[in-house]
């Protein structure tokens, strides 16, 4: 076994390669290009060598670059990744003309594999099912347009050279072929460089099921069993389980033996994935399920962590032992599948705007928390910690969230707490939206296929799950905690007092989905809230955790809010087990209250400072009228002249201190 490898990879993939290292006690070497000089995959290797500016061509894919950091560094061996420079032929050459280990299949395969025209005339040679289709070397248009017209509409234009969901259009009729080809070619000559193209009858209903695949030098290759990658949005992957819903074992053997027949044909060495799309006419009859090969990916897979929570196997082991030269550790026949995995990728985006991807500070990022007994069924995989930035110079992945459970209905319900529990402020992510997807109907039954999302758009974007009253009444109770905190004592216990010298009135302005909405707390035996048109109730709140039981309305929710940063907009975040909301509390000094007064004696309503007195002995003053000004609780409160009436005699000085209750001063 090595005893040093180089992780030519940042962000999660660096991570999750520099534990296993670990575990195995092999010493990691990261590299880290200007943007991620404090990076956590940093920290997680042993050592690190900085490559070059933050843009991915000056530093992650400075492959001279990086086999010199790992020369210098005395790395044995290199482990890609996924991205970057993972398929990349001459990079794996390179490796072994350096003497060091590619972590990765031969050259040859990813060469053979890296073109999805050519990987398909190699696979059509072994006998593995091809989506009806052309993919010939003859670029002519008008053969391309013909060729369309023969397979039949909607056809899909695909650039060979293409990946991450980039390059592809979909061609509804014939006359639009000519402008969709232009404009892939456009797309798929700024991405990949080449603008070779493939045509494939668009599968309906497709759902997108691949195949993990291992092979060792010895010449074994095995098949760790299907991911389900359906749920998908751009043609990228959104959401991917383990095994597949539906799957027949007869169609799993087949798809698997297909897999293996691929990953031999260009004699794989390392961790692959065989991408079917599958035609199924009927969801509730397996037996309509079709598969035809999509592309090989010649490396580790973002989703493999659902294949690790089925089999129970660590895929980076299983890379490295059969990279130094070592049999795969079981066979075939040695492969169980335990339970159902489903992993959500968390991304840095705005969903109901498109998925436009966003960038910002994570000034508050907390992770579900697993529970010692549930310690193997949530995984967090992440290259992230709280403070961290997602730049614009890297993808958009925050986290992957990967359940297991006995079933897929207890995945899901892990799924959908972890999420619940996963509080992300300071930029958009998707894990609202996910939850959303989780908890549809669609989704909960399987009714999987790549149209999910589009399908059910009416229940997936724009939700609200958390509604104004409970945001309003969770944020309230969240400034009066703060507030009772930082006084060093909780008005609760004091109710008593705050009964006897009469009510006081705090209004709130909030804003709610782009709405002004104004919330009046009132202060007496119970407190009282009222937010916008909406009855008068209790609120009540009992701490719990970093969070707060808060009841109102009749229901009792557990909730936490977080100011999003510097608060300067007001700007709070609810998260409540139902979702997540955002509010904003404007200009919290407005609250000043009308303070009460009983019998004429004017009181101070809280313990607290006085300010300044707005009037002397003997002035004459009228209802209404501000008299003095005290601090408690962080806000100022303006104490008004009940009736019109004399001032008779101040009882304290600015500055002074009084105790709530105290008689602030004397009016006749
Ligand atoms: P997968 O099925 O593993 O998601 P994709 O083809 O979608 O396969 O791409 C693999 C991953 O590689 C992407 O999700 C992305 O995070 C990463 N990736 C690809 N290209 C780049 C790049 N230029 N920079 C950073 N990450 C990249
Ligand atoms: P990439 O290299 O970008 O991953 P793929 O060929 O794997 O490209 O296709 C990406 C996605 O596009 C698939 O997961 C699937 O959702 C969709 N797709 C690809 N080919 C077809 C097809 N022939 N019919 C329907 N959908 C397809
Ligand atoms: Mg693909």
């Amino acid at each position: 076994m090595f005893k040093k490898i180089l992780i030519a990879n940042r962000g999660e993939i660096a991570c999750r390669v520099a534990a296993t290292a670990r575990r195995m006690g092999i010493q990691t070497v990261a590299v880290y290009s200007d943007a991620d000089a404090g990076a956590k995959h940093v920290q997680a290797c042993d050592e690190a060598v900085h490559v070059g500016g933050s843009a991915p061509k000056d530093s992650y894919l400075r492959w001279e670059r990086i086999l010199q950091a790992a020369k210098d560094t005395g790395a044995e061996a290199v482990h890609p990744g996924y991205g970057f420079l993972s398929e990349n032929e001459e990079f794996a050459k390179a490796c072994a003309a350096a003497g060091l280990v590619f972590i990765g299949p031969p050259a040859s395969a990813i060469l053979a594999m890296g073109l999805k025209a050519e990987s398909k005339r190699l696979m059509e040679s072994a006998g593995v099912p091809l989506v009806p289709g052309y993919h010939g070397a003859d670029q002519n248009p008008a053969l391309l347009q013909r060729e369309a017209d023969r397979i039949g509409y909607p056809a899909l234009i695909k650039a060979s050279a293409g990946g991450g969901g980039k390059g592809m259009r979909v061609v509804e009729k014939s006359k639009d072929f000519a402008a969709a080809l232009a404009s892939c070619q456009r797309e798929a000559i700024n991405s990949f460089g080449s603008d070779a193209v493939l045509i494939e009858k668009y599968v309906q209903r497709p759902r997108h099921i691949e195949i993990q695949v291992f092979g060792d030098t010895q010449g074994h290759c095995v098949y760790l069993f299907e991911r389900d990658c359906s749920v998908q949005r751009r043609h990228q992957k959104v959401l991917e389980e383990a095994p597949a819903p539906g799957m027949t074992e007869a169609l799993r053997a087949q798809m698997g033996a297909a897999a293996v027949a691929a990953a031999k044909a260009v004699n794989y060495v390392g961790a692959g994935t065989v991408e079917f799309i599958v035609e199924q006419t009927d969801y509730d009859q397996p037996e309509s399920m079709k598969f035809f090969f999509m592309e090989m990916n010649t490396r580790l897979q973002v989703e493999h962590p659902v294949t690790e929570a089925i089999t129970g196997l660590d895929l980076v082991e299983w890379q490295l032992r059969v990279a130094s030269g070592e049999p795969l550790p079981l066979r075939q026949n040695q492969l169980r599948i335990q339970g159902h995995a489903i992993e959500a990728r968390i991304c840095a985006e705005n969903p109901d705007n498109n998925f436009l991807p966003a960038t910002g500070t994570l000034r508050v990022y907390r992770k579900p928390q697993a529970s010692s007994f549930e310690r193997s069924t949530v995984r967090i995989d992440d290259g992230v910690r709280e403070g961290d930035t997602i730049s614009p110079f890297y993808d958009s992945m925050v986290a992957k969230l990967i359940v297991h459970g006995d079933t897929r209905e207890q995945a899901l319900a892990r799924l959908d707490t972890a999420l619940a529990q996963t509080h992300i402020v300071g930029l958009n992510t998707n894990v609202q939206f996910l939850r959303h997807v989780v908890r549809s109907d669609a989704f909960a039954t399987a009714q999987l296929d790549t149209a999910l999302i589009q399908r059910e758009s009416a229940v997936l974007f724009n939700q609200d799950p958390v509604g104004l009253q409970t945001a309003a009444a969770a944020v309230i109770a969240y400034e009066l905690r703060a507030e009772a905190g930082a006084q060093g004592a909780d008005p609760f216990s004091r109710r008593d007092g705050w009964q006897s010298h009469g009510t006081t009135r705090r209004r709130f302005e909030l804003e709610y989905s782009g709405q002004p909405v104004r919330a009046v707390l009132t202060y007496g035996p119970q407190l009282r809230l009222q937010v916008g048109e909406g009855a008068e109730a209790d609120l009540q709140y009992t701490p719990q955790g970093d969070g707060l039981w808060v009841q109102f309305n009749g229901r009792r929710i557990h909730s936490t809010v977080c100011a999003q940063g510097d608060a300067s907009d007001g700007l709070c975040h609810v998260f409540t087990p139902q979702g997540a909301a955002r509010i904003s509390v404007l200009n919290p000094l407005a609250h000043a209250g009308e303070v009460a007064q009983e019998g004429g004696r004017l009181t101070a309503p809280m313990p607290g400072k006085v300010v300044s007195f707005a009037v002397k002995a003997g002035d004459k003053v009228k209802a209404g009228q501000a008299l003095a000004v005290m601090e408690a609780m962080k806000m100022e409160h303006t104490i008004q002249a009940p009736q019109d009436g004399t001032v008779a005699e101040l009882l304290y000085a600015p500055g002074d201190q009084v105790p709530e209750g105290a008689e602030l001063l004397k009016l006749h």
